[in-house]
């Protein structure tokens, strides 16, 4: 007997949506179950890289996007502790500031127009269960079978745990901190200020909009205020965003979110297939997150859809063992090595403020270089296809600073959890 669905995906957020309307675009019957209601908020940086953009694109959502609560953006610019400007332009094309509400508004609008998939809205999934030939989801008043699970459930994957593939438990302890204000955006690049132990980025988010986000390690730097203050002693920090942002009304209250690494041991079991933030997550600091979320869901379609199309013409059950799964466990490890790598180049900055001067005095000097790293992130360049002499610069650089801590350690109060 056929499943209830083909697909179950757990989480709607833009990965779990993105992957939903990709499936049941190719006559897939999919299931999103969401646990919250629409249009679904979270604290984010909210710029979304030129790779990502063209995936939306694809989807048919840029389009749909209102100018009040999205804004293009040409590069990065970062300041490293002493004011040094290192500012490039991506070369893969302009990235998109979006407020994270307008994206899962023309995300949820566009899944709700497509046929094959369904949405299970304000239910949470609990429990799932494997057998030989199918799956089944529990949620609070459903039991849905299924051929194949999909963990798009965000950091805190309880798929990941139901499925028992957590990996170890982070030593990294990064919080993050979101807030919008009404405010035209003075720059056409997120802006990244680096201070030791906490960075602040700037993104343009609409036509009268720009967010900010906090983004510290908790060994390093504590919050002088917390609760509805939090962004207020954030600010402090940073002087010269706290002067432009001093006639700008807030827009919401601050959000928080960590500890954001989460390891995960494998992306797939028998099953299940974990996509997005719940396939694993190591820092925000390169603003890689949606773009490889939705990389993820494309490969997953990608590599099962035709498994899917071939068994529409059998009567048999399908089973997703590991095995098949194996091909897009495969891509995804491989498509994500650049951000790990390029993520723990950026944390080590955020670290080492010594080291932050002088990278950010080189890509000042250097914005081509600059610009290569942020294609390398991407996953559009190799890290040695360009000037490979820097690396070896740097890496020694990194050895030298490594000797001295640099780093003030901030006496410890409370600290904001979500
Ligand atoms: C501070 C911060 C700044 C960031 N800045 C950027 C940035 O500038 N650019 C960028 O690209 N990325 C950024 N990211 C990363 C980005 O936010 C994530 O990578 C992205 O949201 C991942 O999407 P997702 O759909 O996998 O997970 P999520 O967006 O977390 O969505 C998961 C969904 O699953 C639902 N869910 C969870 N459990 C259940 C359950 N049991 N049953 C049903 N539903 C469930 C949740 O309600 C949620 O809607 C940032 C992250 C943080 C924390």
């Amino acid at each position: 007997m056929k499943p209830d669905f083909d697909v179950v995906i757990v989480g709607g957020g833009p990965v779990g949506l993105a992957a939903g309307i990709q499936f049941a675009r190719q006559s897939i019957r999919t299931l999103v179950i969401e646990k919250k209601c629409f249009p679904i908020d979270k604290a984010c940086g909210e710029g979304i890289m030129p790779t990502g953009k063209q995936l939306l694109t694809q989807l048919g959502i840029v389009q749909n996007l209102s100018p009040l609560h999205s804004h293009p953006f040409k590069g990065i610019a970062c300041y490293s502790p002493k004011g040094t400007l290192a500012q490039t332009n991506f070369v893969e094309g302009e990235g998109l500031g979006v407020r994270r509400t307008e994206l899962s508004r023309a995300l949820f609008t566009c899944a709700q127009n497509t046929s094959h998939l369904e949405l299970l809205l304000q239910s949470k999934v609990i429990g799932i269960e494997n057998c030989q030939q199918k799956a089944f989801v529990h949620t609070d008043n459903h039991k849905i079978s299924t051929s194949l699970i999909v963990g798009a459930d965000g950091l805190r994957s309880s798929v990941r745990t139901l499925a028992n593939l957590n990996g170890k438990i982070s030593t990294l302890k990064r919080f993050g901190a979101s807030q919008h204000y009404c405010i035209k955006p003075w720059s056409h690049y997120v802006e990244v200020h680096y201070q030791p132990g906490i960075e602040a980025y700037v993104t343009p988010s609409g036509e009268e909009q720009i967010g900010i986000t906090f983004l510290w390690n908790q060994a390093f730097y504590t919050p002088p205020l917390t609760g509805k203050d939090l962004t207020i002693g954030l600010l402090r920090q940073f002087p010269l965003l706290k002067e432009r942002l001093q006639s700008a009304k807030p827009l919401d209250k601050t959000q928080t979110i960590g500890p954001l690494h989460r390891t995960v041991s494998f992306p797939i079991a028998n099953h299940v297939a974990l996509i997005g933030d719940a396939a694993g997550y190591l820092d925000p600091i390169t603003g890689e997150g949606i773009s490889l979320g939705l990389l993820s869901a494309s490969l997953l379609v990608k590599t099962t859809s035709p498994i899917f199309l071939l068994q529409q013409e059998n009567t048999k059950e399908l089973c997703f063992s590991q095995k098949k799964l194996k091909p897009f466990a495969q891509l995804i490890q491989e498509k994500t090595r650049n951000y790990y790598l390029t993520t723990h180049f950026a944390l080590m900055l955020s670290r080492y403020p010594i080291l932050a001067e002088k990278i950010m005095l080189d890509f000042s000097r250097d914005p081509d270089f600059f610009a290569h790293l942020l294609s390398v992130n991407m996953g559009t360049a190799h890290l040695l296809g360009k000037a490979p002499h820097k690396m070896i610069q740097y890496a020694f650089w990194l050895m030298t600073c490594r000797r001295n801590l640099p780093i003030k350690i901030e006496s410890r109060n409370r600290f904001p959890r979500q």
